[in-house]
């Protein structure tokens, strides 16, 4: 590992001087379990590394009427272990118990795991479902950008270099409404997803009123599976209509083949783990 200068600033605004000052040679580092290893194999070399664990707004966890406020720094385990997270934003809890192993889990962050923004980032499908908006401050000031504009490539985020990720809000699902979060991995654990899927389902009178589904490991980039939850929404969850969106979803996966799975394979992953999510979705919805 080439040798860094370590910085431990104790507020948003101290964090955001140094990354102004320091630019593109400064990296932040939030759990470290994607940066340290990308450091050590030398992917990524940065004169100065910008630790987040003194800075207390960027670690709270507040279920809140208007919504879910989750600092980006706060750890998959609490997210996994949280009672409000696990009844009410479910897809993301199953998805935060996904990463890793339990001592991963201790250190990975919401935050970390978005920003990183591998295309099988576990908790990204989630978000795209429950249309979760990120806050993100930079020295000139906040903004928010949905999940739905964050990505921008393989690795890549709205986030400018001097930009920090502070909180994700995520919006209540609202009465009848339900999701679950799946993923396909070779291997049981410590792992990442060949292809994953959230769905999240909201009813009303017997009809789908608001369908969202988002797929992981398909695209440079997580993303919404638009067609496939217009397909559904304003008539009764049959079982055909949840085939129809089921085939919709393959329509917008771009998969690659690797050494972890074919695109074919991957194709039909999309479609068997649509098909499981919208079932669990709708039986969690009360439907
Ligand atoms: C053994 C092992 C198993 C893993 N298993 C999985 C898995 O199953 N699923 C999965 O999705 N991932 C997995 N990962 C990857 C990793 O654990 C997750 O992506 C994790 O959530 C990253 O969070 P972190 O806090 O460790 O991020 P860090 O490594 O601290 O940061 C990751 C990147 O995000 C940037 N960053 C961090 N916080 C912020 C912020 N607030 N604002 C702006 N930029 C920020 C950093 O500069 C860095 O570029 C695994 C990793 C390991 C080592």
């Amino acid at each position: 590992m080439r040798r860094f200068e370590l910085t431990l600033p104790r507020s948003i605004d101290e964090a955001v001087r140094v990354l102004r000052d320091r630019g593109s040679d400064a990296k932040l580092l939030a759990g470290g379990t994607d940066l340290l290893p990308q450091m050590k194999n030398g992917l990524l070399k940065p004169a100065c590394v910008v630790d987040l664990s003194g800075v207390a707004q960027v670690r709270t966890l507040e279920p809140a009427a208007r919504g879910l406020r989750v600092g980006a720094a706060v750890p998959a385990r609490a997210l996994e272990r949280d009672t409000v997270v696990r009844s009410t934003y479910t897809s993301l809890a199953e998805s935060a118990a996904l990463v890793g192993s339990v001592q991963v889990r201790n250190l990975a962050t919401l935050g970390g795991n978005v920003c990183n923004a591998a295309p099988s980032a576990d908790m990204a499908p989630p978000l795209l479902a429950l249309e979760a908006v990120a806050v993100i401050v930079g020295p000139r000031g906040e903004r928010r950008v949905p999940f739905a504009d964050f990505f921008t490539g393989v690795r890549r985020t709205v986030l400018g270099a001097d930009e920090i990720l502070i909180e994700i809000v995520v919006p209540p699902p609202g009465p009848r409404s339900g999701g679950q979060y799946l993923r396909h991995t070779p291997r049981r654990e410590l792992d990442i997803a060949v292809v994953g899927v959230a769905s999240q389902l909201t009813l009303s009178n017997g009809a789908c009123t608001k369908a969202r589904i988002a797929l992981a490991a398909v695209a440079p980039v997580p993303l919404r599976a638009h067609e496939a939850e217009q397909a559904l929404e304003g008539k009764p969850v049959t079982a055909e209509a949840i085939e129809q969106a089921a085939e919709l979803a393959v329509g917008v996966a771009r998969p690659i083949s690797d050494q972890r799975g074919s695109a074919d394979y991957r194709r039909h992953l999309v479609r068997v783990l649509t098909r499981r999510t919208l079932r669990t979705a709708l039986t969690r919805a009360g439907g």
